[in-house]
């Protein structure tokens, strides 16, 4: 029998409102507005959690807010990499892997390490290359896509994309991190999997690591959640409650810092230190390509005094750093790319900021 009590269910809240209302405790007297932080690994015998790898309320109220924006079920782990991980050991033994030339550097690195043990099978296209990624997923289980890709701000199809890899029975995921939920729902396009650094913009401090899978599928969700019960990649409810806090004024952070990247990227086309500005037209991540190579990129990143030099992305505070500075990075990256990660400081500090150090590269 319906409970005739149950409130009718209500128009599907806005993004900017749900990252505010979602994963509180029940709005009921005397219940506090934000779920608190429960430090125990151990839960009387009898109730719904009972140890923390497992299930823990602050981990709980965190997925309740991620699964709520992406619209999926969420389990959350103790790193995007912890995230990553779960997925790909999800992947039969020898199956096909479909991943783009240039993601992220631990998801890249980690794929060709499988497939050189023979785990998987991996097939690299050009995420911007539709065709070629859907010819790809012929026989594939699984289908990893990035957009815009980490750092070269390629853009995919993520629909055509999709409807090709599921016509050839893959799964696909999406990392989200760059996107976020707010400005991209891969699973409203029709993706299985959604993956986020919660590490970046949906935390938006700096402060904790942490990251999130998300599944349509509850079934493949619960497989999700095994597997993070039997890797051990479990997040600690201090920092669950950090993201959770973060996640508050996600909306505003990413306005603000999208409002940035937006004012910036234009301003630097056509700037004499700078030969090719790669952002797509939204997001609060560029990259350009400094003119001159690798010496004067490294020549912006010591130069800068607002901007901070350093790796990582999707903070308050804007950070930048030349890609090719790390050993893994992938050889399609140029040498001189100069990654841009848009913080909510004053647009004309950034900018004179970056414009002075640019123009000092110039020698
Ligand atoms: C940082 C990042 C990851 C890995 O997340 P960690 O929290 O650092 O483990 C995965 N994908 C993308 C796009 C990232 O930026």
């Amino acid at each position: 029998m319906p409970d005739a009590e149950a409130p009718a269910p209500g128009p599907r809240l806005r993004q900017e409102t749900v990252v505010v209302t979602a994963g509180r405790p029940p709005a009921e007297p005397g219940q506090p507005l934000n779920q608190p932080i429960v430090a125990a690994s151990s839960f009387h015998a009898g109730g719904t959690i009972e140890y923390a790898r497992e299930a823990a309320p602050t981990t709980a109220a965190l997925e309740d807010a991620i699964g709520a924006l992406e619209h999926g079920h969420a389990v959350v782990f103790s790193s995007g990499m912890g995230a990553a991980n779960a997925m790909m050991d999800l992947v039969p033994m020898g199956a096909a892997v479909v991943a783009p030339s240039a993601a992220y550097t631990g998801v890249a690195v980690r794929l060709r390490e499988l497939s050189a043990l023979g785990r998987i099978t991996l097939r690299i296209v050009d995420a911007d290359d539709t065709s070629a990624v859907v010819d790809a997923c012929a026989g594939a289980h699984l289908l990893w896509l990035e957009s815009p890709t980490n750092p070269l701000m390629q853009v995919a199809d993520l629909p055509s994309c999709i409807a090709g890899a599921h016509a050839s029975g893959a799964l696909v995921l999406v990392d989200n991190t760059f996107a976020t939920p707010l400005l991209q729902q891969p699973l409203d396009l029709g993706a299985d999997v959604v993956l986020h650094s919660l590490t970046k913009a949906l935390s938006g401090h700096s402060d904790v690591l942490l990251g999130a899978l998300v599944a349509r599928d509850p079934g493949l969700a619960e497989a999700i959640r095994i597997r993070r019960v039997l890797l051990g990649a479990a997040p600690g409810a201090f920092d669950c409650f950090l993201a959770l806090r973060g996640i508050r004024t996600l909306a505003v952070r990413v306005e603000r810092a999208q409002h940035n990247a937006r004012e910036i990227t234009g301003r630097l086309s056509g700037h004499p230190a700078v030969e090719r500005v790669r952002y797509p037209g939204f997001g609060t991540m560029a990259a350009i390509d400094v003119a001159g190579g690798a010496a004067a990129a490294d020549a912006v990143s010591a130069a800068v005094r607002v901007w901070i030099h350093a790796t990582s992305l999707g903070g308050v505070e804007s950070l930048l750093e030349r890609r090719r500075r790390w050993p893994l990075e992938s050889s399609t990256v140029p040498e001189g790319l100069v990654r841009l990660s848009f913080g909510i400081e004053s647009l004309e500090d950034l900018w004179e900021d970056l414009d002075a150090a640019l123009r000092s590269s110039l020698g």
